[in-house]
């Protein structure tokens, strides 16, 4: 982080272990449990298709082929585009499970991110090496991350 203390909602100098913002009353996520999860007051739309994030207030993906094909085809990549329309985030790591149709978990591959700006896309392959059937649906969950 590059300052602990400054709230990211309202910039006010804090003591840098403080919990909430002395100004806004604002998580500043020194407890690794509040950060992402903290909804932005003014979020970026949320283009159609994109589905949200677990765990997370304002991350949303969207699930293609790496080819830009169909969609989760057996022998392709599978392509995950995460999408932050919150507040900015850096040192994150996401879980991306796929699931059969009967709900039965196939996979579970955890991604580390260095940075998720405000408004920025990031492409996150995995490819199909790492996938032993492919999957009937994609759930992403956010597992950790510091305010960028
Ligand atoms: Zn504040």
């Amino acid at each position: 982080m590059p300052n602990a203390g400054t709230c990211p909602k309202c910039s006010k100098g804090n003591v840098a272990l403080a919990e909430f913002c002395a100004g806004c009353g604002f998580p500043l996520g020194n407890s690794q449990a509040t950060v992402g999860r903290v909804p932005h007051p003014n979020p970026l739309p949320v283009p159609d298709g994109f589905r949200k994030v677990a765990a997370a207030a304002d991350l949303f993906f969207g699930v293609h082929s790496a080819w830009g094909g169909k969609r989760l085809l057996a022998t392709e990549n599978l392509g995950i585009t995460l999408l932050n329309v919150g507040y900015g985030l850096q040192e994150m790591a996401v879980k991306i499970e796929g699931f059969d149709g009967a709900g039965g978990r196939l996979f579970e591959i955890e991604r580390r991110l260095a940075l998720l700006q405000r408004g920025q896309r990031v492409e996150i392959e995995v490819p199909s090496y790492e996938i032993p059937d492919p999957p009937d649906a994609v759930d992403v969950r956010l597992v950790r991350a510091e305010y960028a």
